[in-house]
């Protein structure tokens, strides 16, 4: 299949055509091999947005056209040019260990992907870790792709007003200035799929964003072909009513899986990150019965082996639950189509036969149609166990057949340039890649010094980007100490995860933070649902902290947490402040980016 990309720069010079090349692949979100390159393109849009792609659509035509005869400028393109061709060509961990086989790639389903703040489809821990699931299989060249949908405002963007009142805002993503391309099919149209909902035709386009060797494609419902309501199916992520997020979830399981048979990508493996993605299972039985000519029950067995679901919510609450009438209205026509009756499809979204009065459950589908099950921690794992338990009755709580896989993050994209050079020097380039044991003693002869050294560049970094952030409000010497320990709190606003524990003896923490023989100081970071009134009042109460005790100085929030604003406190922080409510985080992933960087 071939992937014509938008042509809005018609004009890019000839000699500049890598830059395209290199704009698009996702990859300068944690290889950074090409930053001089951008940089040099436009300083100020670079460090403001650091999107390439974003770049190549703004910069003046005059201004490439120096380029093109700019000896140093066009160097500058070679090597990170030549960087990706050599490493796509590379063997890689897999072709190694599993190089014989042809292997159709997993089919990776997700409601959300934190790849980079220029892709803003996430809203926290589960796009992130989507995003480093992605970068790691493109680093090990596993096969996969992946499915989710393009937003048109994506999750909500913070800004606080002088009471510590949270404001939501929804900016528009134009498809313009982001990093993806429409999917073309050979003979250059536009690829769209067709998805049947109440009394009409839902058209989506399909859209695919390049994160290394992983293709990883979206869907959106924003088609001057639908109605004007349904074209907002793609609009918000997690915002709406029950009605939206099925709708959303039905573009995702159901349009996503026949947008990979479309490009002839039939999986053998299909991944629902979380249940959002269950109705991909559905629509698995029905490709299934048609192509083998069978019935459900034979159908479900044999696609079921293929399916393998992780759950990632440690409370029942927080499973999507539909009523039996809603998914009546929008999957009658797949009961029909799989030849079962309207009860047998509820039955699949519950957890025991009578099913008149259960809303049905994502998760308890996710369970029905998948091979394996698995937790993101061990003791999430056990919850989960508990949490399953009904679907399995009179089995012994610790048969009930859900595993775990920790949660991990990728850390050669959350290390910091200082931190690379640091282990680079004594652990060798390909550190991470292979078995740990061996580097444990290589890391323990770095000295203490050498470690200092880096810590305090990072936090110093960290700083001089908080104060330039903080220009207009503040005089900048008076903001912070690049040399003090610096404690840090940067996630959601939830309740369970206590982000307001500090705050249970003001006096004590305000003694603290006011010490002139053990200075300390906190930046906080963090939004609260637009609907989570509780986590907005720990916000509130945050703020009228700082200007009850008077400590501007000493203690900044950050508004608009997002990915470059994480890339900044992971490396910067000295003292990373996680105090969920056990057994409530299912497993949290921030505290893991952080230790690259000596932050304990
Ligand atoms: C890692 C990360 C998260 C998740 O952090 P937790 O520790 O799991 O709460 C959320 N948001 C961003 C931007 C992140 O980088």
């Amino acid at each position: 299949m071939n992937y014509t990309p938008y042509e809005l720069r018609p004009d890019l010079p000839e000699e500049l055509h890598d830059l395209r090349v290199l704009a698009l692949d996702l990859r300068w979100s944690w290889n950074h091999v090409a930053d001089t390159l951008w940089r040099r393109v436009d300083e100020a849009l670079w460090r403001h947005t650091h999107n390439p792609w974003m770049i190549l659509q703004t910069v003046s035509l005059r201004r490439l056209k120096m380029f093109t005869s700019d000896e140093s400028f066009l160097r500058l393109l070679q090597d990170p040019r030549k960087e990706q061709a050599n490493t796509l060509e590379a063997d890689t961990w897999f072709s190694h260990a599993h190089g014989e086989r042809r292997h159709v790639p997993t089919a990776y389903f997700c409601m959300e992907y934190g790849i980079s703040e220029a892709l803003p489809l996430y809203s926290g821990g589960l796009g992130v870790l989507a995003g480093d699931h992605l970068k790691t299989c493109s680093e090990l060249g596993v096969p996969l792709q992946a499915v989710g949908l393009l937003y048109q405002q994506g999750y909500f963007r913070q800004a606080l007003d002088g009471d510590g009142n949270q404001l939501a805002f929804y900016p528009f993503n134009d498809p313009t200035q982001i990093p993806v391309v429409p999917v073309r099919t050979e003979d250059g149209e536009w690829l769209r799929i067709s998805l049947e909902f109440p009394g009409r035709t839902l058209q989506l386009r399909a859209w695919r964003a390049q994160v290394g060797r992983i293709s990883l494609y979206l869907l959106d419902s924003n088609d001057p072909m639908n109605s004007p309501a349904d074209r907002g199916i793609t609009g918000e992520l997690y915002g709406g009513g029950a009605e939206r997020r099925l709708q959303q979830e039905m573009v995702l399981g159901i349009g996503g899986y026949k947008l990979l048979q479309a490009l002839g990508q039939e999986p053998e493996v299909c991944h629902l990150n979380e249940g959002h993605a269950a109705f991909s299972i559905l629509e698995r039985v029905r490709s299934y019965m048609r192509k083998e000519n069978t019935d459900f029950g034979t159908a479900l067995a044999a696609t079921r082996a293929g399916n393998l679901f992780t759950t990632h919510t440690p409370v029942e609450a927080g499973f999507d639950r539909f009523s039996p009438a809603l998914i009546e209205r929008y999957l009658g026509r797949w009961a029909s189509e799989l030849n079962i009756s309207m009860a047998q499809l509820l039955a699949m979204g519950c957890s025991h036969s009578n099913v008149s009065e259960e809303p049905f459950n994502m998760a308890w589908l996710a369970i029905h149609g998948s091979g394996f099950v698995n937790g993101v921690s061990r003791l999430h794992g056990k919850v989960s166990r508990h949490l399953f338990l009904p679907l399995f009755p009179r089995w012994p709580e610790k048969e009930v057949p859900v595993g775990h896989v920790t949660n991990g993050v990728l850390v050669s994209s959350w290390d910091s340039p200082e931190s690379d050079r640091l282990w680079t020097e004594a652990c060798g380039k390909e550190r991470w890649r292979e078995g740990l044991q061996s580097i444990g003693e290589a890391m323990l002869k770095v000295s203490a010094t050498d470690l200092w050294e880096m810590r305090s560049r990072n936090r110093q970094r960290l700083i001089a980007w908080i104060r330039e952030q903080h220009a207009l409000n503040q005089p900048a010497t008076n903001l912070l100490d690049p040399n003090a320990l610096t404690l840090g709190f940067a996630r959601r606003f939830a309740t369970y995860k206590r982000p307001n524990l500090l705050l249970k003896d003001k006096q004590r923490l305000a003694r603290l933070l006011t010490s002139t023989d053990n200075p300390v100081q906190l930046v906080i970071a963090g939004k609260a649902h637009p609907r989570d009134l509780d986590g907005q009042a720990m916000i509130r109460e945050w703020i009228q902290f700082i200007h009850e005790f008077q400590l501007q100085s000493r203690i900044v929030f950050l508004e608009d947490y997002d990915l470059l604003m994480a890339s900044y406190l992971v490396e910067g922080i000295d003292l990373w402040i996680n105090t969920p409510r056990r057994p409530w985080e299912a497993c949290g992933t921030s505290g893991m980016k952080v230790l690259v960087n000596g932050c304990l």
